[in-house]
């Protein structure tokens, strides 16, 4: 599991910029995310929206809340995440959400946000995530300024006929997917009451969602006629429940987390979150014991040995790091963040690299991160790293050129369009003229040049 900065990449738009110091933090990681795509993907197929076209983003964040921005960016808190008791529930908020992309809700926002820069959107977002991170509960107000009204209005909250729509809709899908809604009701129920509380004092997900009776009423009679009325999804979405919980748990709240899982808890769940919060914890030699007995009980298991990885890496035991990466990666070799974890262990391993196999390896892995997933910054930027050390090894320029391309895509894909442009050009210089990186250093050098009102192949001339 990796904690990342706000960079947005998949939004294109200016973290940098954004100016307050309460950046918002993403969880990216393998496991979770595999947990809910896999959960997530029937809803959406329900609904007939290509579950590739969805983008689920994980907050960090405490407060209970999901929402959707931009059209095909589902995001998830982890508070909510952690507050679902069983696969169903998560399943319901994920189809009230989908009904909210199905139904266009975010049309007007879109347009709206047409409007709007770039940089006052991306900071409504991180302002909105901050105040949730600071776990102030509300909209941080002072870090907002003319972010507020955008928040409020387009992105976050819904007025109560279109929330009903979105639960008539996410119904409708889960009953297509053979979900209960049984699930939804119960999330519903969890927050019953909040409506009634003071407004600084709700829950994020009941401001943004409002919560009604009557729309707790429609779900139970939905809930009263379905066949699906007691249907259960499959065992292993309830494992995957369970271990998200656990996971992130021991990871955030790692004191809890030893408290509630106590030491002689013999569940796999509860060894897990142990293991995490010991980790977490600066003991890593006890977590890796309580790993060991993890991957001895499901050897199959690429996240344990990830997880082992993890503390090895981060106790600067590299190149044991590098043979769980690897294992891993044999047991799921189409994860862009295990590909990644392991080209990045590899560039870090001090030991002897002769003849540069080591690089290499860590090139073909970093390149295959990338092409599953193009636009997650930090694989640019080890992939400049690496390529930078084959320049060393081989004295051959172009690497070099490849290495100030990768800066490039690293920049563009966080919308800093201008460092961009500029590192584009200069690995233009460097790479053979009409290559494929050339060709792809060009395109960013186009698409990143300022706009000036004029259509971008009229720039083509204009450079200098
Ligand atoms: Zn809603």
């Amino acid at each position: 599991m990796a904690l990342i900065l706000a960079q947005m990449p998949l939004l294109a738009l200016h973290a940098q910029e954004s100016g307050n110091g309460g950046q918002p933090v993403f969880i990216r990681d393998a496991e979770i995310e595999n947990y809910l795509h896999s959960l997530a993907a029937p809803i959406y197929r329900a609904a007939d929206i290509d579950p590739k076209s969805i983008t689920i983003l994980i907050v960090k964040s405490s407060t209970v809340n999901a929402f959707v921005a931009e059209g095909m960016n589902e995001f998830f808190y982890t508070g909510l995440l952690q507050l679902t008791d069983s696969p169903e529930q998560l399943a319901g908020v994920i189809a009230h959400e989908t009904g909210h992309i199905a139904g266009g809700h975010l049309i007007r926002s879109e347009e709206e946000m047409k409007n709007a820069s770039a940089e006052a959107i991306l900071g409504t977002i991180l302002a909105v995530a901050a105040g949730a991170a600071s776990g102030s509960g509300g909209l941080a107000a002072g870090s907002m300024a003319g972010g507020t009204q955008i928040a409020e209005r387009s992105f976050l909250s819904f007025d109560r006929s279109v929330e009903a729509s979105a639960d008539a809709a996410g119904m409708s899908f889960l009953d297509r997917a053979g979900i209960s809604v049984r699930g939804m009701l119960e999330f519903f129920h969890k927050l019953e009451g909040q409506e009634d509380l003071p407004k600084d004092q709700q829950e994020e997900y009941v401001r943004t969602h409002p919560l009604t009776r009557d729309r707790i009423d429609a779900v139970q009679q939905h809930l009263n006629a379905s066949p699906l009325k007691n249907a259960k999804l499959p065992d292993k979405f309830y494992v995957m429940h369970e271990r998200m919980k656990a996971k992130l748990l021991g990871y955030l709240q790692p004191e809890t987390a030893m408290l509630r899982y106590a030491d002689d808890d013999p569940r796999l769940s509860a060894r897990y979150a142990r293991a995490i919060a010991l980790y977490r914890t600066g003991k890593p030699d006890h977590a890796i014991k309580l790993t060991d007995g993890l991957i001895k009980q499901e050897p199959d298991n690429p996240f344990f040995y990830e997880l082992k990885a993890q503390i090895q890496f981060d106790n600067g035991r590299v190149d044991e790091a590098i043979e769980n990466y690897k294992k891993a990666n044999a047991l799921l070799p189409d994860s862009a963040l295990l590909q990644q974890a392991y080209g990045h262990a590899l560039l870090e391993s001090k030991a002897p690299d002769k003849d540069g196999a080591r690089i290499d390896l860590a090139l073909q892995h970093l390149l295959e991160s990338n092409r599953l997933e193009g636009r997650e910054p930090l694989t640019w930027r080890f992939l400049a790293s690496a390529w930078g050390r084959k320049a060393e090894i081989t004295q051959d320029t172009r690497y070099e050129a490849m290495a100030t391309y990768a800066l490039a895509e690293e920049s563009a894909a966080q919308g800093n369009d201008k460092a961009a442009g500029q590192l584009a050009e200069r690995a233009m210089k460097g790479l053979p003229k009409g290559s494929p990186y050339w060709l792809r250093a060009q395109d960013i050098k186009l698409s990143t040049a300022p706009d000036e009102g004029g259509d971008k192949k009229g720039k083509k001339k204009g450079g200098d």
